[in-house]
């Protein structure tokens, strides 16, 4: 099973109208990259993004379940298409603990999405103190499943991304033996829900990537791409982690 490298790019509450050059540019070295490319951007931003990088996937960061209704400062499936989104992370570790999201509104969150028509990343990873109590693989495969939508009628639509929450921004980063050890279990438990289609999901690896470690992170069999936050700001720092994924 070959599956195509996905770098994806989130640019968390950054980025205003001047930074869209950083989109274009990263749109258009992804047009000969040998991997998929996509950057989730600030709502505020997605529709200009697409016009002015029209055929890039640019994606939004995290979508409501219902499709509409009094939920305030929310976005729907629908909201992200008509502006031209084809993908949505959810269930990132920061609206995990600052928005309180449980892993049933995950899981909602990526069914109404696919259900949509858009591509999803669902996000999972462990805090310190479980890696700490020697409880990361089985607390982070505890929450996939409990994440995980109901099916996935096409796996190239759906992704997971790996992300130890004390990798994310700190610099630090497991051993490529710590992500092989993880990647291996989440795919086993892709395969336990979805069968052959669990093969073909791509699992993203997220937490300080870079240029400088991106290789080697790719090198680990499990590992299909990188879902990149601080590094994907910059074309000149994210177009090495691209290329690194080619
Ligand atoms: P980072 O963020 O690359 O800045 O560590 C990754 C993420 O939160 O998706």
């Amino acid at each position: 099973m070959t599956r195509r490298k996905l770098v994806a790019g989130n640019w968390k509450m950054h980025g205003v109208s001047a930074d869209l050059t950083e989109v274009t540019s990263i749109a258009l070295a992804a047009e000969t990259a040998d991997a998929d490319v996509a950057l989730c951007l600030p709502a505020t931003l997605i529709e200009r993004a697409v016009r002015a990088a029209p055929g890039f996937a640019i994606g939004g960061q995290d979508v409501h379940q219902n499709e509409k209704g009094a939920h305030t400062g929310c976005i729907s499936a629908a909201m992200l298409l008509d502006a031209g989104a084809r993908l949505t992370i959810v269930g990132h570790s920061e609206r995990r603990e600052a928005q309180g999201e449980s892993d049933a509104d995950v899981k909602a969150k990526a069914e109404a999405a696919l259900a949509a028509g858009l591509s999803v990343i669902l996000c999972v990873g462990e805090s310190d103190a479980i890696r700490e109590a020697g409880k990361a693989v089985e607390t982070v495969a505890a929450q996939l499943d409990a994440s995980l939508p109901g099916s996935v009628a096409e796996a190239s639509r759906f992704s997971v991304a790996y992300e130890p929450i004390w990798a994310i921004g700190t610099g630090k980063v497991p051993s490529t033996a710590d992500i092989d050890e993880m990647h291996t279990a989440l795919r086993a438990r892709l395969v336990a829900a979805f069968g052959d289609a669990g093969s073909e999901v791509r699992i993203l690896y997220g937490g300080s990537v870079k240029a400088s470690n991106a290789v080697e992170i790719f090198a680990v069999p499990d590992v299909d791409g990188a879902l990149v936050g601080g590094a994907s700001l910059k074309a000149t720092d994210f177009l090495p982690i691209v290329e690194a994924a080619s």
